[in-house]
Formats: C-alpha cells, sequence, structure tokens
C-alpha cells in the first residue's frame, strides 16, 4: 500500500545510543539536554533567533495566540488543516476567513483589508504546502492597522524567502513535527519567535505558567516535548539533507510528468521549495473522484488535502462562505511523496492519474 506520506524513520543505532544517554541521567523531560541541544540546533539550520520546543503544532499555535495577547477576530484562510481554525475557536477568537488565490492557494492580500474591523486582533495565513504567503504585503496590512501576524508554517520547514527564512516574518511562525511531516519528533512542534521578550512568556506558557517553583505569572498549560521525541529530532535533522535531495526526484518527476495534463500550484518565485506535498488540481470533483478511485483500485491512498474547506465547519458562527476556497478544495488531491517512494511506483501512479482524466 501506497500512502500519501510515509514516516521517515532515521538511522537506528543513533537513536538506540540517544536512548542509551536519556537511560543514563534519568531526564526524560521538563525542558531537558536533549530538548535543548535541539532547540539551538534547529536555530542554526533554520536560520531563526529563537525556538521553543512543544509538544505539537496545533499547540504551539494556541501558545503563539497566548503569548502575543490576541481577542476577538483572527483573519485566517479557510484552506488549511482544521487544526488552524480549531485553535483559534478553542482559544476564543472568531476566525474570519479571507478567500485564498486560486493559483497560489493561499490566503489572498487584496482581500483582507476588507474583512478588518475594530475587533480584529490579528492575521493567521499558512503557507499552504510550503508555498510562501506575500509576506510582505501581509505585514504591510498588518502595520497600517496595528494587527500582530502568526503564520502557520506547518508545512514549511526550511523555506528560504530571498535567501533568507521565511520563518522570520510574522510576529510568531509555528512549525508541526509530525510524524507525517517532513521533518518530524514523533510528535512536537515549535514557535519561532521574533521578538526576545516574548520568548519567556511562551516559555512559561508551556509550562503551567511557571517562572519557578514559587512564582506562576501566567495562566499556562503543559505543552512540553519530551527527551525521546527531542532525540528523533536529533536523528532527523542529521539526515535532512539526504530527505530534501531525494523528495526533490519525486517532486520533479511528478512536475515533468503531470505539469501539462492538470493543474499544479503557482509558486511563490522570491521562496524556495521545500518539496514536502504534491497537491494536483483537477478540472472538477468528479474527475478527481474518478482518479481517486483509480488510485485507490491499486492500493494507491492520496489524500484529498484539504477538504472539506474550513468555512464549511458547523461549528463557526456567524457562517462564512469562501467560494474558491469551497472549489478547490472540493477537486485537490495530494500524490504520494516521500524519499523512499520508488520510481516505478510513480510511473504507476502518474499512468493512472494520464489514464483517468
Ligand atoms: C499538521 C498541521 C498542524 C497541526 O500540527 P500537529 O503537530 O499535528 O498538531 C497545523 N497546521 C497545519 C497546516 C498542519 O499541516
Amino acid at each position: 500500500m501506497i500512502h500519501v506520506t510515509k514516516t521517515y524513520l532515521p538511522d537506528k543505532e543513533k537513536y538506540k545510543k540517544y536512548v542509551d544517554e536519556i537511560y543514563e541521567n534519568g531526564w526524560v523531560t521538563n525542558n531537558g539536554p536533549l530538548v535543548r541541544k535541539l532547540e539551538k540546533k534547529l536555530a542554526e539550520y533554520l536560520d531563526v533567533k529563537n525556538v521553543v520546543l512543544v509538544a505539537n503544532g496545533t499547540v504551539a499555535l494556541e501558545i503563539a495566540y497566548r503569548t502575543l495577547g490576541l481577542k476577538d477576530f483572527a483573519i485566517t484562510t479557510p484552506f488549511s488543516f482544521v487544526a488552524t481554525t480549531s485553535s483559534l475557536v478553542t482559544n476564543n477568537l472568531l476566525p474570519i476567513f479571507v478567500d485564498i488565490d486560486p493559483d497560489t492557494l493561499t490566503i489572498d492580500p487584496e482581500k483582507i483589508e476588507q474583512q478588518i474591523t475594530r475587533n480584529t486582533s490579528a492575521i493567521v495565513p499558512v503557507h499552504v504546502f510550503g508555498n510562501a504567503c506575500d509576506v510582505e504585503q501581509i505585514q504591510e496590512i498588518a502595520n497600517r492597522y496595528n494587527l500582530k501576524v502568526v503564520y502557520d508554517a506547518a508545512h514549511a520547514f526550511g523555506v528560504k524567502y530571498n535567501g533568507e527564512s521565511l520563518l522570520n516574518y510574522g510576529d510568531i511562525s509555528t512549525l508541526s513535527f509530525h510524524a507525517t511531516k517532513l521533518f518530524h519528533t514523533i510528535e512536537g512542534g515549535a514557535l519561532i519567535i521574533n521578538n526576545d521578550d516574548l520568548v519567556q512568556k511562551a516559555r512559561y506558557l508551556i509550562n503551567f505558567g511557571f517562572e519557578n517553583q514559587e512564582s506562576i505569572p501566567e495562566i499556562g498549560t503543559n505543552a512540553k516535548m519530551n527527551e525521546f521525541e527531542a532525540a528523533m529530532g536529533l536523528c532527523m535533522l542529521d539526515e535532512i539533507d539526504n530527505i530534501f535531495t531525494k523528495r526533490k526526484k519525486v517532486y520533479e518527476i511528478y512536475e515533468n510528468e503531470l505539469g501539462n495534463v492538470v493543474k499544479l500550484q503557482k509558486k511563490n518565485k522570491n521562496a524556495s521549495l521545500n518539496y514536502s506535498y504534491f497537491p494536483v488540481i483537477f478540472e472538477s470533483e468528479d474527475q478527481m473522484l474518478k482518479v481517486k478511485e483509480a488510485l485507490n483500485k491499486e492500493n494507491i491512498f492520496p489524500r484529498r488535502y484539504f477538504y472539506p474547506s474550513l468555512d464549511t465547519l458547523n461549528y463557526i458562527e456567524p457562517k462564512q462562505c469562501k467560494p474558491i476556497a469551497r472549489d478547490i478544495s472540493r477537486r485537490i488531491l495530494c500524490l504520494p511523496i516521500y524519499p523512499s517512494l520508488e520510481e516505478d511506483k510513480m510511473i504507476n501512479i502518474i499512468r493512472v492519474i494520464k489514464d483517468n482524466l
């Protein structure tokens, strides 16, 4: 069976050595030495100032909103994984959806301004499938209306914008290190925080609000990453160049073979690619379903990322309707992409797609 992704498992012997280390010192969680080591290494690798590791990408978003003190309304995209929206709702923020650009699939910056009101406190865009948002225009709007910007950068690990880390844009960017992601720590996530003063607050928030054993200045939660997860991250980081090289190969074969027969996402030309997803946009939902069924018959399981459009969630009140996101979400499919995907398997996937258009 071929799924949309396959968890990359790095060198087992190296992981075992870290496990031995953890057993020897007995420190399994609570800001342990491996978590701190991974934070340092990731800051260097990603070329960012501050990395705060957390338990997962969803809680990273929640901590970001709370670190910045967001309230009332947050402008966001309906075309993302559900956690982008649900994390707002669980933090008493009302998502105000702005439709996407039908080509880039990221939030349409031209449509943001008309949705801003006195109650808007932030913009929460997503670099969907690793494609960089129009970060400059978004920052300009945020500056003009004094809004915070939190990027859900769960897909954007390693992406550069004009040669520098894309994660440096916005007040905070969040990452997910879930096992299905490009770089993972089994479960995990991170906050990339530009303002040094906010780092301390985020660290209190992920540890019950504790400043020290006797002082609890913030209403915190438990969002800590543990040492076994950090060990996985350290092993993954050692193999990340190999991961990118292999993904690039898969990506380019798809692009060459499918670029002329189906619609592909239009990439931000100022940004690099990380080859994390391969979305394909079909002419209609019927055509997409036909292809999906044909692939399923061959034990190939692409995913309907992202469906349904988040403006259709039943718990969002008042109701909103974003026609472009709804249309795209009905006819898009993400093809299997991971480092060990063999070329003959890909050729078969491409054949099935072409035969069913
Ligand atoms: C994976 C993902 C998340 C959630 O991350 P978890 O680590 O699974 O909690 C949030 N946003 C986007 C866009 C994602 O793809």
